[in-house]
């Protein structure tokens, strides 16, 4: 393409293939297409994997143990040295840089005796694992060559990025600063909007486009590349962002939902019979949903309450809210126990007042009351085809993060797009809820019902049981309730239902003569409706169960759970687990049976031991475990982002949330 010099380098450049930069031929532009870069602009964007403070380098004598750092000297002696018949080896070479010396040493690794040489100048980043003689295991090197700049890669802080095959961080660094070098100065400003003035979450705009790339690599000061990884993962966010917000005005556009404005006919005497006053955050929530369904468009609303906050009762005055205005209600819950808690306590409030509630769960259909607007109930089993939804003007989801975005999807589709309430008990940190479900509008139940008491948690190990069952004995003589739960390693094996009828045998036998139920995910359903009557009835007051009951399962008179082999839990698992007890008025216990035999498994139960918000152990699982673990499947349609990083960033996607709904 012709180009005329005096131009500057405008987008297109950004577009060129790598080859264009000095130093990259056909063979480098290979290699570096393995690391998913082929042109200019994929180099320029390439994240280095740390930076180094090459300004002033550390003297050998000066090094700690085990911190890491970075020195430069010269090799004094180098040298090989096999053992068990030249099976092992390992190479090892001492360096000097006038204020002492640093053995670095490689296993098995010969070939490094024809890399570096006595008299090679070479650059060392590690950790010194003795300082007797100074020593470092596997460093990281960086062999100095006649031809290279210094200026790039001495005196400065440097970028190191992640080295492959035939691409050292060295050479990598020499390609990107030939990319600044070439491209760089060329560049047009950006004039990327989301950089105006005022707009910046801290009142300090971000730096240009052109800095901001050279300050991601090369920066004058560590504090610059921070500021240029911040630019970019807003640009990243605030893309994101919009996206999201491109996908609500579709909705409302191609969607209309019918208007529950309410008047109160139904609400009021709901409430009068309720037996208990909302709490200000329920009433809070309320309003929110309220002018939701008021109008056509449809509502998306997730409801974010930790366990025990009381969202179902929310759930049921956005019911009534439909039901008044002459509209079906459909509500999704993950397991069948719990649809059958949901649908048990809709009948209790609305059945009096002649509404409908069905149930279908477990390929059972029971339904029930008049032939107004009506309540249905169920699993997924909702989802099939023979199952007739009508078309309801409201749709519950309960503990949506155990169900998939496609089941949301296929849920909203078959009832036609209309309102739709999501309910999570499980805290998801802030960042990650921006990001997954910041396609719906945020409610949160930051309040307990008055009168709760709070959960003492209680870390033993298995010697301990004895002790933990005399506890339990106490508990029950004293007319309360305990669960048991043990883990249940994989989705139904037969192992696992075997393990769970030996704890069973065991609990027994300690908790003689109190009686003991016992609910699995492999029961046949008639089975485990029998044994969840018996306990909540009080007919068995004790219940060893899987983490069947993780979810949303209300007996208020339980005081005490005890979780066998609670390390092999998660932080939300455990924390779902202890919000079982507490919801009556007697003080209540949690206690973790663990065994910990890794620092992480340790870290998880200190975490429970210490704190009962669920915002701070949702956070602390994000940092413990990542995203993944902690969301399962839900996670499907996690974005990646290159710069943002979602465990620290949370203004900086609200910003971007705020920027996009404002229109911009
Ligand atoms: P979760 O938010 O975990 O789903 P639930 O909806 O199961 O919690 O509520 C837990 C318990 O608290 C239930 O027994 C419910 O009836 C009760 N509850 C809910 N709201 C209130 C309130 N405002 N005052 C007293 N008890 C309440
Ligand atoms: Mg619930």
């Amino acid at each position: 393409m012709p180009s005329n010099p005096e131009s500057p380098v405008s987008a297109h450049a950004l577009g060129l293939p790598v080859t264009q930069v000095r130093g990259v031929g056909p063979e480098r532009a290979a290699l570096l297409g393995r690391l998913g870069i082929v042109t200019v602009e994929d180099l320029l964007w390439h994240r280095p994997r740390r930076l180094e403070d090459r300004r002033a380098l550390l003297p050998i004598s000066r090094l700690a143990l085990g911190e890491p750092a970075t020195v430069c000297g010269t090799i004094m002696a180098s040298g090989v040295k096999w053992f068990r018949q030249r099976t092992r080896s390992v190479f090892e070479f001492v360096l000097d840089d006038g204020t002492g010396r640093l053995h670095c040493r490689w296993w098995n690794l010969p070939m490094l005796e024809r890399v570096f040489r006595p008299g090679d100048v070479v650059l060392v980043f590690g950790k010194p694992n003795s300082l007797r003689p100074r020593q470092m295991d596997r460093p990281e090197t960086e062999r100095f060559e006649g031809e290279d700049d210094p200026t790039v890669h001495l005196r400065r802080i440097v970028p190191v990025h992640g080295a492959t095959e035939g691409l050292t961080p060295r050479t990598m660094r020499t390609l990107v600063w030939n990319a600044l070098e070439q491209f760089g100065p060329a560049l047009e400003p950006d004039g990327w909007d989301g950089n105006k003035p005022g707009a910046h979450p801290d009142g300090q705009p971000w730096p240009e486009r052109r800095k901001a790339l050279r300050d991601l690599h090369f920066p004058g000061e560590m504090a610059d590349a921070e500021r240029a990884r911040e630019r970019f993962a807003a640009e990243e966010f605030l893309r994101l962002q919009r996206e999201i917000r491109r996908r609500r005005e579709s909705l409302a556009r191609a969607f209309a939902a019918p208007r529950c404005p309410g008047d109160n006919r139904l609400m009021r005497p709901f409430l009068a019979r309720l037996g208990f006053a909302l709490t200000d955050a329920q009433s809070r929530v309320l309003r929110d949903i309220r002018k939701d369904v008021g109008g056509v468009v449809p509502m998306r609303r997730l409801l974010q309450g930790d366990v025990g906050s009381g969202k179902t009762v929310v759930a049921a005055c956005a019911a009534v809210m439909a039901l008044e205005a002459g509209h079906d209600v459909v509500v999704m819950a993950p397991t069948e126990i719990l649809a059958r808690q949901l649908g048990a306590a809709f009948h209790r409030w609305l059945g009096p007042f002649g509404v409908g509630v069905g149930l279908h769960a477990g390929g059972r259909c029971d339904a029930s009351g008049g032939d107004g607007p009506r309540v249905t109930v169920g699993t997924h089993a909702l989802l099939e085809a023979d199952v007739d939804l009508g078309k309801p003007g409201l749709l519950v989801i309960d503990e949506q993060h155990k169900f998939g975005v496609s089941q949301r999807e296929s849920l909203l589709r078959k009832a036609g797009h209309t309102h739709l309430l999501v309910m999570t008990a499980t805290p998801i940190p802030r960042t990650l809820g921006l990001t997954l479900y910041g396609d719906l509008d945020i409610s949160v139940l930051d309040a307990m019902p008055a009168g709760r008491q709070p959960v003492r948690t209680h870390v033993r190990d298995a010697s301990a049981l004895p002790k933990v069952w005399e506890f339990v004995r106490g508990e029950l003589a004293a007319g309360r309730q305990a669960y048991v739960v043990c883990p249940r390693v994989e989705e139904s094996g037969d192992d696992d239902v075997r393990a769970v009828l030996k704890e069973f045998d065991a609990v027994k036998a300690a908790m003689e003569p109190w009686a003991c139920a016992l609910v699995h995910g492999r029961m046949a359903s008639a089975e485990r409706d029998a044994a969840m009557e018996a306990f909540r009835s009080g007919a068995a007051p004790l219940l060893v169960a899987t983490q069947v009951i993780e979810v949303g399962v209300d007996v208020s008179a339980a005081s005490v759970i005890v979780v066998m082999s609670a390390e092999r839990f998660g932080l939300a698992q455990l924390h779902q687990l202890r919000g079982r007890v507490g919801r009556g008025l007697a003080a209540s216990h949690c206690i973790l049976v663990a065994d910990a035999k890794t620092d992480a498994a340790q870290a998880r139960l200190d975490v429970m031991a210490r704190t009962r918000d669920g915002f701070e152990i949702a956070e602390e699982d994000f940092r413990l475990r990542g995203p993944g673990e902690l969301l399962g499947h839900a996670q499907s349609g996690m974005p990646s982002f290159r710069f943002g990083d979602l465990g620290r960033d949370l203004a900086l996607m609200r910003w971007a949330r705020d920027q996009a709904r404002s229109g911009g």
